[in-house]
C-alpha cells in the first residue's frame, strides 16, 4: 500500500531538515527520508554540514587553534606552559560527540514536530511518487506526496589521475578523521575546505603545503582582504604554491607523489597524506527515475526557477544540489522559503545578501559585491576601511590583525559590501547583512552607536571613515 503524506523531503541536511520541520509547524504532515548512518548503524540526520562539514572542521579548528595560542600567544600574556601536548584521539573523540549531540537533537526535532523519518534512499518517481529502500534492506517501499522537495546535497569532486583511497588520498571525510598528525599534508586547492582543513593540520604541528591552480589567491573574496589573509597565512606557516595545477599523484612506498604544473613546467612533491579540496559537485545519483520528468542542468544541478521550483509541478529542489552558493545557511533559508511558499505564504530569499565566512585565524566574512566586482560592473563608490590594531578590544585581546572594509554606492551611499578579516569577523559580519537587507547607508552604520571596547568599532569606525571622518585614524 502506498502511504501518503502532505510532504516529503529527499535529503535530511540543513536544507532538507530544516525544510521538514518548517513544514511541520506549518501543519503539513511531513515524512523526511535520509541515508547517512553514523559508525553505530543508527540513522544520522544533518547531512554534510552536520556530520563531515561545518560543524565537525569547526569543533577541530577550535581544539587545533587552543593548541596553536597556548603554544604561541600565551606566555605574551604571561602564562607559561610547558611541554604542551594534543592527543588527537581525544581531539577527534570531542568532535565526534559534538556532532552527535547535534545529529540526535535533529532526530528529537524532528519527532517533536511529528515528522516521520525514513532511514534508507529515496527515489523520485513520476506522479509525485517516491520509492524508499531502507538502509537495511533490498526491499523497496512506495510513497506518495503532494509536494516533494529534493535537497541531496553534494559530494567533493575527484579530479583525473588523483583517486581517493581514503587512506593516503582523502576528502573532507579522511581530513576530520587522521590518527595522528602528518608530517607533510599536501592540499590540492587553496579555497574554503584547503584553508580551514589545512589549518587545523598545522597548528597541529604538520607542514602543510596548498597547491592551488589558479594565480590569485582567493578569487572570491575582495582582493585587499586575501592579500592580508594571504600575508597572514604565509606567517602562520601555510605554504600557499599559487599557478599550480595538479596533474595527477600516485601512493608510492607509503608516501604520495603529486606530479603539478607550473610556470617553470612539470614537477612533483611528495607528502604523507594528500588531501583533495578541489570543490564540490552537485548529488543525485540514484535520486531521479528516468520518467520522473525533473532535468538537470548543464553543471548537474537540478534545474529550478528563483523560488526553488522544478520543471515538475510540486516538485521542489534547494541547497547544494540547486545553483547558488554551496552554504548551510543558503540551504536552510531555501528550505524554509519552500516550505512557506508550499503552505501558501509569501517568500523571498535575497542571494545578494548572503554571507561568506573562512573559519582560519583570522577569520574572514563578506557580504555584498567586492571592489573588484564593482569596478568591473561599473559602479561609482566610495570605500572606508579600519584596522583591527587601532581597537581598544582587538589590542586588549592580543588579537588585534586584519580590518574592515566597506564599500558604499558613491551617489545614494547604501552599502554595497562589507569584507571583513579579523577576530570575530563571523558575527560582526550579521550587522552588515542587517543593514544590506534594509538598504542601508554607511550614514546609519556611522550614526548607530556601538559598544565600547568592541570588535564591532571596527565596522563603525570603517563606516565613518566612508565619508572620511573616522575618528581613531587618519582620514
Ligand atoms: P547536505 O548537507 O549534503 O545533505 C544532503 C543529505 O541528503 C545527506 O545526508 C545525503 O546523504 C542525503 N541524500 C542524498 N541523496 C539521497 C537520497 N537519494 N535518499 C536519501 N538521502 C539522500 N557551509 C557553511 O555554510 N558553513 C561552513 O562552515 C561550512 N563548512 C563546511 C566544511 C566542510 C568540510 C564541507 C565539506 C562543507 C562545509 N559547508 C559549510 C557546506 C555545507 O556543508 C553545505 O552547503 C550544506 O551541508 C548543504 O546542505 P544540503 O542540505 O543542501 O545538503
Ligand atoms: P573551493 O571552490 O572553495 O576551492 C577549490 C579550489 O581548488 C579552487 O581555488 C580551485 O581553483 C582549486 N583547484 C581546482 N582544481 C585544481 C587542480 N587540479 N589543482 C590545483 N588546484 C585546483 O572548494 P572547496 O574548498 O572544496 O569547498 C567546496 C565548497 O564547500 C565551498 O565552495 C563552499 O561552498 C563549501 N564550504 C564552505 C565553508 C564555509 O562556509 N566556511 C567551508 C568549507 C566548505
Amino acid at each position: 500500500m502506498t502511504e501518503k503524506f502532505d510532504l516529503i523531503v529527499i535529503g535530511g541536511g540543513p536544507g532538507g531538515y530544516v525544510a521538514a520541520i518548517r513544514a511541520a509547524q506549518l501543519g503539513l504532515n511531513t515524512a523526511c527520508i535520509d541515508m547517512t548512518t553514523a559508525r553505530d548503524g543508527k540513522a544520522a540526520l544533518g547531512g554534510t554540514c552536520l556530520n563531515v562539514g561545518c560543524i565537525p572542521s569547526k569543533a577541530l579548528l577550535d581544539s587545533s587553534k587552543h593548541f596553536h595560542h597556548l603554544n604561541n600567544d600565551y606566555a605574551a600574556h604571561g602564562i607559561n606552559v610547558t611541554d604542551a601536548s594534543i592527543d588527537i584521539d581525544t581531539m577527534i573523540a570531542r568532535k565526534d560527540k559534538v556532532v552527535s549531540k547535534l545529529t540526535g537533537g535533529v532526530a528529537q526535532l524532528f519527532k517533536a514536530n511529528k515528522i516521520r523519518q525514513f532511514h534508507g534512499r529515496g527515489r523520485l518517481l513520476a506522479d509525485r511518487q517516491v520509492e524508499f529502500t531502507a538502509h537495511d534492506s533490498d526491499e523497496a517501499q512506495l510513497l506518495h506526496a503532494d509536494n516533494i522537495i529534493l535537497a541531496s546535497g553534494s559530494v567533493p569532486i575527484e579530479i583525473p589521475n588523483v583517486a581517493f583511497d581514503g587512506e593516503f588520498i582523502i576528502d573532507n571525510e579522511g581530513a576530520l578523521d587522521l590518527t595522528e598528525v602528518p608530517e607533510r599534508l599536501g592540499v590540492i586547492g587553496a579555497g574554503v575546505i584547503g584553508l580551514e582543513l589545512g589549518s587545523v593540520w598545522s597548528r597541529l604541528g604538520s607542514e602543510v603545503t596548498l597547491l592551488e591552480a589558479l594565480p590569485e589567491f582567493l578569487m572570491t573574496a575582495d582582493q585587499d582582504i586575501a592579500k592580508q589573509a594571504g600575508r597572514l597565512f604565509k606567517r602562520q606557516g601555510l605554504d600557499i604554491r599559487l599557478g599550480t595545477l595538479v596533474k595527477s599523484a600516485i601512493v608510492e612506498d607509503g608516501e604520495v607523489r603529486v606530479t603539478f604544473e607550473n610556470q617553470k613546467g612539470e614537477d612533483n612533491i611528495s607528502f604523507n597524506r594528500l588531501l583533495v579540496a578541489v570543490g564540490r559537485k552537485p548529488y543525485t545519483e540514484g535520486l531521479l527515475a528516468d520518467d520522473c520528468g525533473v532535468e538537470l542542468n548543464e553543471r548537474g544541478q537540478i534545474g529550478v526557477d528563483e523560488q526553488s521550483r522544478t520543471s515538475v509541478a510540486g516538485v521542489w529542489a534547494i541547497g547544494d544540489c540547486v545553483r547558488g552558493p554551496m552554504l548551510a545557511h543558503k540551504a536552510s533559508e531555501e528550505g524554509i522559503a519552500v516550505a512557506e511558499l508550499m503552505a501558501g505564504k509569501a517568500a523571498h530569499i535575497h542571494f545578494d545578501t548572503v554571507p561568506w565566512v573562512v573559519y582560519t585565524d583570522p577569520e574572514i566574512a563578506w557580504v555584498g559585491k567586492t571592489e573588484q566586482e564593482l569596478i568591473e560592473q561599473a559602479i561609482s563608490y566610495r570605500v572606508g576601511s579600519f584596522p583591527f590594531a587601532a581597537t581598544g578590544r582587538g589590542l586588549a585581546m592580543g588579537d588585534a590583525a586584519g580590518m574592515v572594509k566597506m564599500l558604499a554606492d558613491e551617489e545614494s551611499d547604501e552599502i554595497l559590501g562589507v569584507h571583513i578579516i579579523g577576530p570575530g569577523a563571523s558575527e560582526l559580519i550579521s550587522e552588515c547583512v542587517v543593514a544590506m537587507e534594509f538598504h542601508g547607508a554607511s550614514e546609519d552604520l556611522a550614526r548607530i552607536v556601538h559598544a565600547h571596547p568592541t570588535l564591532s568599532e571596527a565596522v563603525h569606525e570603517a563606516a565613518l571613515h566612508v565619508d572620511r571622518r573616522a575618528i581613531h585614524r587618519g582620514n
